[in-house]
């Protein structure tokens, strides 16, 4: 049977119960009255229909009860970060005590590295993917400087192999096995936000820790995407953004992951802050700090209610969903998506993501050998939202949560019109 068909996808969304999600969200109109094609969530996801509630029912609760509103109703500011941390210890797999939700990613970033990036002179580099997010460069970058390196030295940069785009595992490994006494940190992307690549984190975190570094994962564009488990893979850290596929709205609150063996441990360097504090004896102000066990030993400032509200009603559906079941979706949609591509002729487009599923996440970065600005530029007229990457890459995101098949077929098509 062809499934190259409007027909097909109709079909293949129609025999997935997970296709239902997809009415829990609001998916902005497209000008030309065409059916919007959103494969954006990569960069910023879409709103789940709760969240206007979630977040009404905070601005009522400040109005009726002002400053009470701590301590008052169901779901007391006090404590409202705490119901976050088991829908969210879901999405990336861990414990609930080691995930919490706080600032947002840099920030943790920084604080996780306060943490674990512990240099000495014979041990100071960091190791991290080329092409890293640039936040991500310049923050390790400025670790570095903080504690007397030069940056130029001490963040060395991972490459593909020539002629690669990717990066692979083995290399990693052998860079470790040969250097390894030399890295305090290897922290890279979970997924490339340019390539798509998935990097394989738990043989990362093998080697990593094989080789006496610190393994932390910048999961922006891995959490809510990936089936991560980060807690059996042992990683040290973890931070991610939630207004990406975890679809909490712009600057939307951050998560950040400490494993139970450093979580548990109140005597490790940290920044401090009375939100980090053991809730048992915040609010009486005690002179002395004592961090709270678990991931919420690293907050530093009272939680950040509205922007918690709104990811709340998106972690629900997550929970419904689940993570095994989306990402075993996802890698349907983006071998459909794939496929597709793939008939339109190789003269045309290159994938630069891998074509192994496991090796990537939803996001497809497609190289165009046409000129690729104006290719954006035509989808976007028809109703296509992805996002384009100088000078030829443009990245397209079927999200499993709430795009369906249907989608993947309209943006196959209208590609396919566009180009000729
Ligand atoms: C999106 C993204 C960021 C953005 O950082 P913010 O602190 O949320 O502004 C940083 N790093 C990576 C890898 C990203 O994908």
């Amino acid at each position: 049977m062809r499934t190259d068909t409007l027909e097909a996808a109709r079909a293949m969304d129609a025999a997935d119960p997970l296709s239902a999600m997809r009415q829990s969200f609001l998916f902005p109109p497209h000008p030309s009255g065409n059916p919007p094609v959103y494969l954006c969530g990569n960069s910023l996801g879409l709103q789940p229909k709760g969240v206007r509630q979630r977040v009404n029912d905070e601005l009522d609760h400040w109005a009726k009860h002002g400053v009470e509103g701590h301590f008052e109703g169901d779901n007391p500011w006090f404590s409202y970060h705490e119901p976050l941390s088991a829908p969210m210890a879901h999405v990336v797999g861990a414990q609930p005590h080691e995930v919490v939700v706080m600032n947002a990613l840099t920030v943790n970033l920084h604080l996780m590295m306060v943490s674990f990036y512990r240099p000495t002179p014979k041990r100071h580099k960091i190791l991290i993917e080329a092409s890293a997010f640039p936040s991500d460069l310049y923050a390790v970058a400025s670790q570095a400087r903080m504690h007397g390196y030069d940056p130029k030295e001490a963040v060395v940069e991972m490459h593909p192999r020539e002629g690669e785009e990717t990066i692979r595992t083995e290399d990693i490994e052998a860079l470790l096995e040969r250097d390894g006494e030399q890295f305090a940190l290897v922290m890279f992307g979970g997924v490339n936000y340019y390539t798509g690549q998935a990097f394989e984190m738990e043989r990362i975190t093998a080697a990593g820790h094989k080789a006496g570094a610190m393994v932390g994962f910048d999961l922006a564009h891995a959490a809510g995407n990936l089936h991560l488990k980060l807690h059996d893979w042992g990683v040290d850290f973890g931070v991610w953004c939630s207004y990406k596929y975890l679809n909490s709205g712009p600057g939307g609150v951050a998560g950040c992951f400490v494993h139970d063996r450093h979580g548990m441990n109140p005597d490790l360097v940290r920044m401090a802050g009375w939100w980090g504090n053991d809730p048992t004896t915040r609010f009486e102000m005690p002179r002395e700090f004592v961090p709270q066990r678990g991931a919420g030993g690293w907050q530093l400032s009272n939680a950040p209610v509205l922007p918690m509200a709104s990811l709340s009603a998106s972690l629900e559906l997550f929970t419904q969903a689940t993570m095994p079941a989306l990402r075993e979706r996802s890698e349907r949609m983006t071998a459909y998506l794939v496929a597709l591509i793939d008939g339109m002729g190789a003269d045309r487009f290159r994938l630069i993501t891998p074509r192994d599923p496991s090796q990537r996440g939803c996001q497809v970065s497609i190289q165009t050998l046409v000129d690729g600005r104006a290719l954006f530029e035509a989808l976007g007229q028809q109703g296509v939202t992805c996002d384009f990457r100088r000078p030829d890459v443009i990245r397209v995101a079927p999200v499993p949560l709430y795009n369906s098949f249907e989608d993947i077929w309209r943006f196959a098509q209208i590609l396919r019109e566009a180009v000729g």
